[in-house]
């Protein structure tokens, strides 16, 4: 199929963009990466009236480190998060294991992360990153700028809190302390499908004793879900030995927080394949282990030599 007829403006400016987007009398959407918005268009699922292609705008192209935050501009690539020193610490580990399971190499130097923000997929492996991590979504519009938390950002499928006249400018994320450990995995039926359920996890430990814990879960319900239920299992539990072997003893605190993000913060949606009960014993067996990964990154962190904590 073809898209619908539309109208299209390239603005050089954010200020050009939301003037574009104020119109109130026709329904526009940005293009970004262009990755999921021209296949909806050519699908007719979309059909704004005006596209609004922020591509030429150079203020959204910028990746920067303030206040102990990474500020992702608009037009940044998935790509950019490839190497695993794009970004420093423990954050720029996790983003990079995260990255290469969005889509395949030419979809990841299109799309953007702001670009999975306003498209807001339950699947998106950046929208768990974001909610798991409480990182800010800084939008401007006819009303001026604002900055609404990832945990009250996302409403459903495709939904969030975000007007229609808004544009995203940027997302932030906090960087991750030294003595924190991080993981990503993602079961998915072939190689280049979106997930079927796939976990983001942070660990923060001092002292021997878990300190922290954030724990994103994709697809594993309409939205992106942070696993408080799980995480409070953890809090304060002793950051020992990890046990031998590929599965975890059912007694093991992450065994027991995986079961627990499973029936307490999951609200698993079916698909053709993979029904409610299905997802809910793969969001078990990730949950457990992404946390032994991000044991077994905190451990390697710590025992690097004294600068070399990547
Ligand atoms: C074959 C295939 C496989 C894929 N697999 C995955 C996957 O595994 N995981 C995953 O997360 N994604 C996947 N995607 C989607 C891909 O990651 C997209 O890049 C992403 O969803 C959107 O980014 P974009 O920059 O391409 O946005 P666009 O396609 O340009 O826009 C998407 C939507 O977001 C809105 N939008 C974009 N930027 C802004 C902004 N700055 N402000 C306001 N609204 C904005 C647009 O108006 C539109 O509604 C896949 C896509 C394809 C085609």
């Amino acid at each position: 199929m073809k898209p619908a007829t539309f109208d299209y403006v390239a603005p050089r400016t954010v200020a050009e963009a939301v003037e574009a987007l104020g119109d109130p009398g026709r329904e526009a959407q940005v293009l970004a990466g262009g990755q999921s918005l021209i296949l909806e268009m050519h699908l007719q699922r979309s059909r704004p009236e005006l596209v609004v292609d922020i591509n030429r705008i150079p203020e959204l192209d910028r990746m920067s480190v303030e206040d102990g935050e990474l500020r992702v501009g608009a037009l940044i690539r998935h790509a950019a998060f490839e190497a695993a020193d794009a970004v420093p610490g423990p954050l720029g580990t996790l983003l990079s294991r995260a990255v290469v399971n969005i889509a395949h190499p030419p979809i990841r130097s299109r799309g953007t992360m702001a670009g999975s923000f306003g498209w807001a997929h339950p699947a998106s492996e950046w929208c768990a990153v974001g909610v798991a991590l409480d990182a800010t979504v800084e939008v401007t519009g006819p009303e001026g700028p604002r900055a609404l938390a990832a945990r009250d950002y996302f409403l459903g499928p495709y939904r969030t809190a975000r007007g229609p006249r808004e544009l995203i400018t940027a997302v932030r994320m906090p960087l991750l302390g030294e003595h924190t450990g991080v993981g990503f995995i993602e079961h998915r039926r072939t190689h280049f499908c979106f997930a079927q359920v796939a976990v983001a996890a942070a660990l923060t430990v001092h002292d021997g004793v878990i300190g922290d814990a954030r724990i994103g879960l994709v697809n594993s319900a309409d939205r992106p879900v942070r696993a408080r239920a799980a995480e409070r299992t953890l809090l304060g539990a002793e950051f020992g030995p990890l046990p031998a072997g590929r599965r975890l003893p059912d007694t093991h605190p992450f065994a027991r927080a995986g079961r627990v993000a499973a029936q307490e913060d999951a609200v698993p949606v079916a698909e053709p394949y993979a029904d409610v009960a299905y997802k809910r014993q793969a969001v078990a067996v990730l949950v457990g282990r992404t946390l032994r990964e991000a044991a077994t990154d905190l451990r390697a962190r710590l025992a690097a030599p004294e600068g070399d904590h990547r």
